[in-house]
């Protein structure tokens, strides 16, 4: 049996095709112009359905779940045919806070959607500018990606759902939510993983599936990321090294501290906790090519630390594991050796990486045990050697790190739902 999962971004889409041993089977990825933002449906509509053609005929005959994976809070407003009546509204786009103002004696003043881009104000928005008719529907992107191919709308997953508000500890909308104008187009929501329904007539047709493939619910980006790593243990954390430094800790108990960026996912039984920072590799990319990292990297005396006290960000502010939107950025002195300055930038995001897993444990998650590491500064092995020390726990690259992977394993696991 084989499984597909499809990783939608905001440049390009990955699939990974795994067998019943999680092994790689095929992959294929296509790449799309981020910068023209017009006819972006049509885009990914296309994107999706080359995707699918570059898997092989052979392979695609053999794949029994499929599920999607999207930017959270990506969002779409549908007609009851499925098609966009608006452009769809991207993740990092705004919306007036004032749409959210409206209704604040309902919404719950420290509730996750009170955010410009969360996905509840984004519906707003399309209620108050009268887009929204009775019989629209609210989509998430891998929802409506998963609709093309299996045709059943108003469906989604809690992990998409978060930042609409559904209430991820009692599977329900909550009352307030209930009471908003926009609660009857609201989406039913399943578990990520959940099939929903086999591919519809034309996706049999034009790529040949066979007709018992299922279509599973899907979940967001960072969460397929997370899942890639296979990690499956409360304890076990991932750390993601990219532009920005993003921790991630299975736990057995909810942590939510919003004004420090604190949110848990809920995964089955468990707890996805976390925080994202501003610091991370952004700020090495502008002192350094990928070339030096590696080569001054090398060049690190791992046990003569350099006593350099930085907060290495690129603009004043951050979100965790300290929430203050003008904290200055600190990166002085810079001593004229340039591998004492990269060990000094490395050792005080190690210390940042280490501040934020004991804020998570101090609000009462479970303690971390093992720490994965995803994301371009995961190949530097001093760096992980630097990070031992601070965190004082074990630190290993994740096998996989492709969101593509993750969500791959989200429909192999469908199969036991
Ligand atoms: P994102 O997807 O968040 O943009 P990536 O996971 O692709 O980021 O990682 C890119 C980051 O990795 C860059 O900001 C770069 O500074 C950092 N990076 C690349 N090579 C190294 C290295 N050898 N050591 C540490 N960081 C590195």
């Amino acid at each position: 049996m084989l499984f597909l999962g499809i990783d939608f971004g905001t440049s390009g889409a990955r699939g990974i095709v795994i067998n019943d041993n999680e092994e790689i089977v095929t992959q294929v990825s296509f790449s799309f112009s981020r910068q023209d933002t017009n006819y972006l449906d049509e885009k990914w509509k296309n994107t999706l359905y080359l995707l699918l053609e570059k898997i092989s005929i052979d392979i695609r005959k053999k794949i029994e779940v499929i599920s999607i994976n999207g930017t959270s809070s990506t969002v779409l407003l549908c007609n009851s045919e499925g098609i966009p009546i608006e452009k769809p509204i991207l993740y990092n786009e705004s919306r007036d806070i004032t749409v959210l103002d409206n209704f604040k004696t309902i919404i719950p003043k420290y509730h996750l959607v009170n955010s410009s881009t969360s996905s509840l104000a984004k519906l707003l928005w399309w209620y108050q500018t009268k887009k929204m008719q009775v019989d629209s529907y609210f989509l998430h992107q891998a929802d409506w990606l998963g609709f093309l191919l299996h045709g059943k709308l108003g469906i989604s997953d809690y992990h998409n759902t978060l930042k609409l508000g559904y209430d991820v500890e009692n599977l329900c909308y909550p009352d307030w939510l209930k009471a908003l104008p926009i609660y009857s187009i609201l989406p039913q929501v399943l578990p990520p993983g959940t099939p929903i329904n086999t591919v519809n007539d034309y996706t049999i047709r034009r790529f040949n599936f066979s007709k018992h493939c299922q279509v599973c619910t899907g979940t967001t980006d960072s969460i397929a990321a997370f899942l890639a790593s296979g990690v499956k243990h409360p304890g076990e954390a991932v750390t993601s090294l990219g532009s920005t430094l993003v921790l991630k800790l299975l736990s057995k108990t909810r942590v939510e501290d919003i004004s420090s960026g604190i949110y848990s996912h809920r995964l089955g039984d468990l707890w996805l906790t976390g925080g994202a920072s501003n610091t991370g590799g952004a700020v090495l990319k502008h002192f350094f090519t990928d070339e030096e990292l590696q080569e001054l990297s090398e060049k690190i005396k791992i046990n003569q630390q350099t006593n350099l006290n930085y907060y290495p960000l690129l603009t004043p502010g951050e979100r965790f594991p300290i929430n203050n939107p003008k904290l200055s950025p600190k990166i002085e002195p810079i001593p004229d050796n340039k591998v004492e300055f990269l060990q000094g930038l490395l050792e005080n995001i190690a210390k940042i990486e280490a501040l934020g897993y004991k804020k998570l444990e101090a609000l009462g998650a479970t303690p971390v045990t093992q720490i994965y590491t995803a994301g371009g500064g995961a190949k530097n092995k001093n760096w992980a050697k630097i990070r031992q020390h601070y965190l004082q726990i074990s630190v290993k690259i994740s096998k996989q790190t492709e969101a593509a992977y993750g969500t791959a394993l989200l429909a192999k696991r469908s199969k036991n739902n």
